[in-house]
């Protein structure tokens, strides 16, 4: 006999106007986020404004067997711009889930009360002491982008030169 299900793992979104779209109900957490992070991907061709994982306690009655893993809110990303940027509401952290960027934010991990922030694309990486400051610095780093006319075809090397330029326009 299979084994019992004791929990169920639910990633859904809600769309702008409060249209909640279910995504499945899973075995496992990390099943959960998998779906749940593939369907943001897409989220830029969509009016979405928030997403979350609950777990559910199977045969419970009522809230008692539900729990909030994770509440997501979308906004713009401070680099690409498009409306991907998912800020992870109770352990502070943000990424964004839009094609070739991938910005981030997240409390470091080895000091507490430093925020990291970062965009992959061009291997950028700060420090900052506060989340604002974070922010302000994924911002600068997107302008600078636009005005540079940098895409995302743009080679790796080019890109590198412009972050020396960004580096020291900005020390
Ligand atoms: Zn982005």
């Amino acid at each position: 006999m299979a084994e019992q299900i004791q929990r169920v793992f639910v990633p859904s979104a809600i769309e702008e106007g409060g249209n909640s779209l279910s995504l499945g109900c899973f075995s496992t957490e990390e099943t959960a986020w998998q779906v749940l992070r593939s369907f943001l991907k897409k989220s830029d061709q969509m009016l979405l404004v928030s997403a979350s994982v609950v777990v559910w306690d199977i045969d419970v009655i009522g809230e008692h067997g539900l729990t909030v893993l994770a509440s997501l809110e979308c906004k713009v990303c401070p680099v690409c711009t498009r409306q991907t940027f998912w800020v992870d509401l109770e352990n502070f952290s943000a990424l964004c889930h839009g094609e070739a960027c991938a910005a981030w934010v997240e409390e470091s991990t080895h000091e507490p009360g430093v925020i990291d922030c970062g965009w992959p694309a061009l291997r950028f990486l700060k420090q900052t002491k506060s989340i604002e400051e974070a922010f302000t610095e994924l911002f600068a780093l997107g302008d600078q982008i636009k005005a540079a006319g940098i895409t995302e075809t743009v080679s790796v090397k080019d890109s590198e030169e412009m972050l020396d330029e960004f580096d020291s326009t900005t020390s």
